[in-house]
């Protein structure tokens, strides 16, 4: 699937990379299509006024009647400029006889080539100029004038309008396919994950009833070997070579019997039995169940008396009694085991602290998989049971070991676990 996601992003990035470069090509050549009519329009104007103005004079009304006329309408001003920047014509009376300093007119005095460009009208309007130097005689001196055509982009800029649209158009389409895809890929995975839980939930149900009936026909089958070793080995004298075979027939009976037990344990799934009872109750009873084995361990518990929550009792005492026990194997020599609880919030941190012997990274990484152990009579599965109670009890366990300087398991249970 997570290639299938860098495939799906990569066809999607040419594919809107390729749609937003044409459509960007379009803007571009529309404007430079749209600039180019622009010019020609008024390069033509600027010939046919060229010409007639040298045939008919200055004519102080005339340019005013071009541009009323309406038979050039995407004209905006016309003004006809000299050395002085003095306008001689103008489409607008009242501005004849004015200076007007403009360095584009400059310009054009000085390399005598047409130029254009854009600005922006009183009104606010941006026009298309093209600043046009006419050469003719008058009074029997050549002189030189700069003609102005301001044009209206409105019409011309049509066809950019459109590649603007289709630019803008693009660009949304681009950003819903990428929002559309990503949702997709999310909720393809999202199935895909569930999909897994569900077939390591029908495995764990088949390896539940698998174990049942496991247990079912060891146990008892044990129960009878390790008690009929046990009473063997009573009859024995003390000093019989055969007595440490027996104890050791029955040692290996009882370890059979505990990965009954667990695998039985790890395997079932339960329904939750929710109630609410004080947490520190809880702990004292499994620190009792648990103090006989390990008489040189401390129990320390620090927990304040009035601490409710509601969960499964069984549950939350069986992942401590894993938790207490796996302490007290990790201790080699006596020391203090100590067990605390803390409210955050909606949660409840319960923390199990042992000065064992710690885990290295390696085995602090692997010690909620199913049947790891470093032990020789472990089972390898007290973690796992303890990581999966933990989940049904919509909590969360965290570990912090440092090897040789014992561990801190870190539980994080709600107050209050939502009843199914
Ligand atoms: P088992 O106890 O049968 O070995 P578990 O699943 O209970 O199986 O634990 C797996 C492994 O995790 C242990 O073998 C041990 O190496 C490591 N481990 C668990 N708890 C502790 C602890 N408190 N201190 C050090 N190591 C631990
Ligand atoms: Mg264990």
């Amino acid at each position: 699937m997570k290639r299938a996601s860098i495939y799906i992003t990569l066809l999607l990035l040419a594919f809107t990379g390729a749609m937003v470069t044409s459509a960007l090509w379009t803007y571009k050549l529309s404007m430079q299509a749209a600039m180019g009519n622009l010019k020609t329009a008024a390069t033509n104007m600027a010939v046919n006024l060229d010409f007639t103005l040298n045939n008919l004079g200055l004519r102080r009304y005339y340019f005013q009647k071009l541009v009323s006329s309406g038979d050039w309408e995407a004209v905006a001003f016309l003004a006809l400029y000299n050395r002085d920047s003095e306008v001689l014509l103008h489409s607008n009376i009242n501005l004849i006889g004015l200076r007007m300093k403009d360095p584009h007119i400059q310009r054009v005095f000085a390399t005598g080539i047409p130029m254009d460009h854009f600005m922006t009208l009183g009104t606010g309007e941006k026009v298309y100029v093209l600043d046009y130097p006419l050469h003719y005689h008058r009074e029997g001196k050549l002189r030189t004038e700069v003609l102005r055509i301001a044009l209206h982009t409105y019409p011309a800029m049509g066809v950019v309008r459109k590649a603007r649209f289709q630019l803008t158009l693009s660009l949304a389409a681009t950003g819903v396919l990428w929002i559309l895809t990503f949702l997709l890929i999310f909720y393809i995975r999202r199935s895909i994950r569930m999909e897994r839980q569900l077939a390591e939930k029908e495995r764990l149900a088949l390896l539940g009833e698998m174990a049942a009936i496991l247990a079912h026909e060891i146990r008892n089958p044990i129960g009878s070997i390790k008690g009929f070793a046990q009473l063997l080995m009573e009859k024995k004298e003390d000093d019989s070579p055969e007595r440490e075979f027996l104890q050791t027939m029955v040692e290996e009976c009882i370890r059979l019997e505990k990965l009954v037990r667990d695998l039985l344990h790890y395997a079932r799934e339960e329904r939750l039995r929710l109630s609410t009872f004080l947490l520190k109750e809880l702990v004292e009873e499994c620190v009792k169940q648990s103090e006989g084995q390990r008489e040189d361990i401390k129990l320390a518990i620090e927990i304040s008396d009035n601490l409710t929550i509601t969960s499964d009792r069984d549950k939350l005492k069986q992942i401590l009694l894993n938790l207490i026990q796996n302490s007290q194997e990790a201790m080699k020599q006596e020391g203090t085991l100590t067990i605390r609880a803390h409210e955050k919030g909606d949660k409840i941190v319960l923390e199990i602290q042992d000065q064992g012997k710690g885990m290295t990274p390696e085995v602090r990484e692997r010690i909620f998989q199913p049947f790891f152990t470093t032990k020789s009579q472990g089972t390898g599965l007290g973690m796992a049971i303890v990581k999966k109670l933990t989940e049904q009890l919509e909590g969360q366990i965290h570990v912090e070991s440092s090897y040789g300087q014992g561990s801190v398991f870190r539980l994080i249970l709600p107050k209050k676990v939502s009843p199914q």
